[in-house]
């Protein structure tokens, strides 16, 4: 074997690595980002879009839906899911109106996905 037959040999593992290095790093990444996308899709799926606070014999209801000037859709400051109607709204927050027990429970869930989003 030559002389520049090592360093071109040398030179073409250095090229392999560096290949296998970027496709790996590119697949990690995707991988990661897809699973965020998961996480998220869960979070939207767990939170209950509006907050009960119980003091003494108040219960008071606040919803985190809005909708900025200029739209016609509404946004969960929470998640982050967007619904296009007052009626959507309604459905999704009538079952923790009904049943405040689901609520703790549904807070539970979704502060424990947030935590894993480490987005609080
Ligand atoms: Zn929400």
């Amino acid at each position: 074997m030559t002389l520049l037959e090592i360093f071109g040999l040398i030179g073409a593992i250095v090229i392999g690595i560096i290949a296998v290095r970027i496709s790996l790093t590119f697949d990690i990444n995707q991988f990661l980002e897809n699973r965020r996308q998961i996480k998220l899709n869960q979070l939207k799926n767990a939170c209950p879009h509006l907050k009960i606070d119980v003091d003494g014999e108040n219960i008071r209801v606040e919803s985190f839906f809005s909708s900025p000037p200029g739209t016609i859709t509404w946004g969960c400051s929470q998640c982050g899911l967007i619904v296009n109607s007052k009626q959507d709204i309604k459905r999704l927050q009538k079952p923790f109106l009904q049943n405040p027990n689901l609520y703790i429970e549904q807070m539970e869930k979704f502060n424990k996905l947030a935590k894993k989003l480490k987005l609080y």
